[in-house]
C-alpha cells in the first residue's frame, strides 16, 4: 500500500463500502451491540498476544497488564475502547479495517442483499465486527502499536464515509485505542453507567478485566 504514510485516502474495498452503508442507514434500534463487538476485538487482540508471548522471544512491553479500558468523555462526545493486546503494525490496520475477512460480516451482507430478510432482524445475528461502530460514530481513529518490537506506532482514522488514512502516530504502549466521536443521538453512549450495562448485558464472560472509568467491572 503505497499511500500509507503519506495519509492519503485510501477507498474502503466495494463490499466494506456497502456494508457501511446498510449498518449506518439502517432502522436497527439496538445499536448498543457495537460495544460488544469491540470488547469482543480487544478481548480477541489479548487472547492472540497470549499465543505469540509463548512463541516469540522479544515481545514489545512483555510486563504490560492484561486488560481493557473504556472511558468516556461526554463534553468531547468521545468513547474510548483501549486494550494491551497484539496490536497492529500500518499495514495490518489497512489491511483489517479496510475490507472484509470477517466471516459474520460477509454472511449478513450476503443475507442483506438477498433481500430474503430484513437488515434490522440480521444484524445482531451475525455479530458484524467493527464497523457496527459506525452505526453511532461519526468518526473512529484507532492508534495502535503492535507487539512485534520494531513495527512503528500507527494511526487508522475514518468517517465512515468512502475512505479511510493510515499514518503515522505516536504510541508508547504495545496495543490498541479505539476512539469514537459518538452521533449527537448516541449520546448515551458516552455515559459510564449506561456502558456498565451494555457490558453486563452483552460482555459478561470477557476473559481479561474491563476496567469503566475508574472501576473494574
Ligand atoms: P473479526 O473480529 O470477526 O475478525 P472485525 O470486523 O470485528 O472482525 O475486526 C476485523 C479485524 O481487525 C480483526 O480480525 C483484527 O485482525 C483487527 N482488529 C480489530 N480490533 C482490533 C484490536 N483491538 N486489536 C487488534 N486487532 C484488531
Ligand atoms: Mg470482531
Amino acid at each position: 500500500m503505497s499511500d500509507m504514510n503519506s495519509n492519503n485516502p485510501v477507498p474502503f474495498k466495494a463490499e466494506t463500502h456497502q456494508l457501511l452503508e446498510i449498518l449506518i442507514h439502517s432502522l436497527y434500534t439496538e445499536r448498543e451491540v457495537f460495544l460488544r463487538e469491540l470488547i469482543s476485538n480487544a478481548s480477541d487482540a489479548l487472547t492472540r498476544l497470549n499465543f505469540e508471548t509463548l512463541t516469540k522471544r522479544e515481545i514489545q512491553d512483555p510486563e504490560l497488564e492484561l486488560g481493557i479500558w473504556i472511558t468516556a468523555d461526554p463534553d468531547a462526545k468521545t468513547l474510548t475502547i483501549r486494550d494491551t493486546g497484539l496490536g497492529m503494525t500500518a499495514a495490518e490496520l489497512a489491511e483489517n479495517l479496510g475490507t472484509i475477512a470477517h466471516s459474520g460480516a460477509r454472511a449478513f451482507l450476503e443475507a442483506a442483499r438477498s433481500g430474503e430478510a430484513k437488515v434490522e432482524d440480521i444484524i445482531g445475528q451475525f455479530g458484524v465486527g467493527f464497523y457496527s461502530a459506525f452505526m453511532v460514530a461519526d468518526w473512529i481513529r484507532v492508534t495502535s502499536r503492535s507487539f512485534q518490537p520494531e513495527a512503528a506506532p500507527a494511526v487508522w482514522f475514518s468517517t465512515g464515509a468512502d475512505t479511510f488514512t493510515v499514518g503515522p502516530a505516536e504510541k508508547n504502549e504495545r496495543g490498541t485505542e479505539v476512539i469514537l466521536r459518538v452521533k449527537d443521538e448516541y449520546l448515551e453512549f458516552c455515559k459510564e453507567e449506561r456502558i456498565r450495562q451494555i457490558i453486563k448485558r452483552h460482555s459478561d464472560f470477557v476473559p481479561f478485566p474491563i476496567y469503566v472509568g475508574e472501576n473494574k467491572e
